[in-house]
C-alpha cells in the first residue's frame, strides 16, 4: 500500500511487539494511534475516531487535558520517583490517599497503590488472607468470585476471572479459587426448585450462599465481584442482588471485595458503583480512571476494622511493588480526582449515559437481532442475537461480533466487543453530538451487517 503510513508500522510492529492478546492474524489491519484529541484518536494515516471506550475504560477526561499534563509535568520535575517502602512516602501520595477517604465508601479510609487493576487484585487476595491469619482464622484462603468477571491477568487475578477462554493456556489455574453464575438478568436462570417468591437478583445471589457452605464457610475469605460486570459485557445486576450478597457475606464472615476498577469515579453515574444499591464494601480496588489513563496507577482501599486490625499486629506486610505510591502517578491522581469533581464526572456521565442508552433502545429496540439493550450511566452494551425470542447466540465461526465492530472502524469509531455484545463506555467528556454519532455508527454497523 503506497503511502499507507499505518500499514508501514504495523509491518515492523509485527517484527518485534507482542501485544496483550496477541495474535497475529488480528493484527495486520491494526491502527497504530498516534494522537489524540478529547474523545478522538487518529491513527498513523491521520484518520479520526471516536474513542468509544476511552481507551480502555479508563481514559474518562478524554485526551489534551492540560490539568493532567502538568501535574505529570511539574511532579517530574520536582521529584521523579522515590522509594514509598515503609520508612519513606511522599506528599502526593498523602494527598492522593486523603482524597481517596474523603471521596470512597465512608468506612474505607486506608489505601495501599499499586500500578494497575490486576496488581489491586492481588493485593486484596493477600490482604485478605493476612487479616484473616491476624483473627486467627488462617485457612480462610479461599476467592469465590463470578462468571464473566474480569480481574486482570496475573495468575491469581486470573484465577479470579470468570471469563474462561483466559485460562487454558495458563492453567493449573490458582488453587481456591471458584466462580459462581454472574447475575446476568437477560440470561440468568434460576436453580431449579428455587422458591417462586425469590426474586431472579436474590436467586442469583443466593447462589454465593450455596457455594460458600459447599466450599466450607471456615475456608472462605472473600467474595469479589465488580458492581457492573465490564469486560463480560456490561452486565448490570438487579437492584436486589448486592444487598442480598452484603447479607451472605456478613452471614458467613467473608469479606466483600468491590473490584471498581472500571465502575470507580464516576463512570456508573455515582462516584463508586455499590452507592447505587446502598452497599459498602468491606475492600475495593480501583485503577483505570484515577489517572484518566495518563500514568499507570491503580491501588486497594480497606475498611477502618481491617486496618485496626493491622495496625493492632504491628509487622510488616510483606507485599511491596516498585511502583506502588509512586509520586507521578499520584499526581496525575490527585489532580483528576479535582477535576472528577469540579466537573462532576458522575453527574455528567448520569445524563449522558441516559442520552446513549435512550438513544439505542431508541435505534435498534426493535431490531431482531438485537437482544437487549442495557447499561448504567456512561456504559452500555448491545447484545446481538441470533434468535430474539429464544435468545439463542450465533455460531461464534460467524465472526457476527468482529464484522459489526469492523462496520464500525470503517465509519470511524473503535471500542471492543465481548462475542457478540458491543461494550461502549466513551470518554465521560464526550459532547452530547459525539453521543450521538456513536449511537448512530453502531446503529448503522449492525443494520450493514445483520439488515
Ligand atoms: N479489574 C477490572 C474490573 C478490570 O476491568 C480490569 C481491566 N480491564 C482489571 C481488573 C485489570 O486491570 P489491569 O489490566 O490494569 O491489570
Amino acid at each position: 500500500m503506497l503511502n499507507d503510513a499505518n500499514a508501514a508500522l504495523v509491518q515492523r510492529d509485527q517484527d518485534h511487539l507482542i501485544h496483550p492478546l496477541h495474535s497475529r492474524a488480528a493484527h495486520t489491519d491494526a491502527r497504530v494511534w498516534v494522537r489524540g484529541e478529547g474523545a478522538m484518536l487518529y491513527d498513523a494515516n491521520d484518520r479520526g475516531y471516536l474513542d468509544a471506550l476511552s481507551g480502555l475504560w479508563n481514559n474518562t477526561a478524554g485526551n489534551g487535558r492540560r490539568e493532567l499534563i502538568d501535574a505529570a509535568t511539574e511532579q517530574m520535575q520536582t521529584l521523579a520517583y522515590a522509594s514509598s517502602y515503609a520508612g519513606s512516602s511522599n506528599p502526593r501520595a498523602i494527598e492522593l490517599a486523603e482524597k481517596l477517604s474523603e471521596i470512597t465508601y465512608p468506612s474505607i479510609n486506608r489505601f495501599y497503590f499499586t500500578s494497575g487493576g490486576g496488581e489491586s487484585s492481588d493485593s486484596n487476595f493477600k490482604m485478605a488472607r493476612y487479616y484473616w491469619k491476624l483473627k486467627g482464622k488462617p485457612d480462610k484462603t479461599k476467592v469465590i468470585a463470578r462468571q464473566l468477571g474480569y480481574h486482570g491477568v496475573t495468575l491469581a487475578a486470573m484465577s479470579a476471572t470468570g471469563i474462561s477462554k483466559y485460562w487454558p493456556m495458563f492453567e493449573p489455574r490458582v488453587p481456591g479459587f471458584s466462580h459462581i453464575p454472574s447475575p446476568y438478568p437477560y440470561r440468568y436462570q434460576r436453580p431449579e426448585g428455587a422458591p417462586a417468591e425469590v426474586t431472579q437478583g436474590q436467586a442469583a445471589a443466593d447462589e454465593l450462599e450455596q457455594a460458600i457452605v459447599r466450599e466450607g464457610p471456615d475456608t472462605v475469605g472473600m467474595f469479589m465481584a465488580e458492581p457492573v460486570q465490564g469486560a463480560g459485557g456490561v452486565i448490570v445486576p438487579q437492584d436486589d442482588y448486592f444487598p442480598r450478597i452484603r447479607e451472605i457475606c456478613d452471614r458467613y464472615d467473608v469479606l466483600l471485595v468491590a473490584d471498581e476498577v472500571i465502575t470507580g469515579f464516576g463512570r456508573t453515574g455515582t462516584m463508586f458503583g455499590l452507592e447505587h444499591w446502598n452497599v459498602e464494601p468491606d475492600m475495593i480496588q480501583f485503577a483505570k480512571a484515577i489517572t484518566s489513563g495518563y500514568f499507570p496507577l491503580g491501588g486497594i482501599g480497606i475498611s477502618d476494622e481491617i486496618a485496626e486490625v493491622m495496625d493492632e499486629a504491628g509487622g510488616a506486610w510483606m507485599h511491596a511493588y516498585t511502583y506502588s505510591a509512586h509520586p507521578v502517578g499520584c499526581a496525575v491522581g490527585c489532580a483528576m480526582l479535582d477535576l472528577v469533581q469540579r466537573e462532576d464526572f458522575p453527574g455528567q456521565a448520569a445524563v449522558k449515559g441516559e442520552r446513549m442508552i435512550k438513544g439505542l433502545e431508541a435505534a435498534l429496540g426493535g431490531h431482531p437481532h438485537v437482544g437487549e439493550v442495557r447499561g448504567l450511566g456512561l456504559m452500555a452494551a448491545v447484545e446481538i442475537v441470533a434468535d430474539k425470542a429464544t435468545r439463542e447466540e450465533f455460531d461464534p465461526g460467524e465472526k457476527v461480533g468482529a464484522r459489526i465492530h469492523d462496520a464500525a472502524v470503517e465509519r470511524g469509531m473503535f471500542s471492543r466487543m465481548r462475542d457478540e455484545v458491543f461494550c461502549l463506555a466513551p470518554p465521560i467528556i464526550t459532547t452530547e453530538a459525539e453521543i450521538d454519532r456513536i449511537v448512530e455508527i453502531v446503529h448503522d454497523s449492525v443494520t450493514e451487517v445483520l439488515g
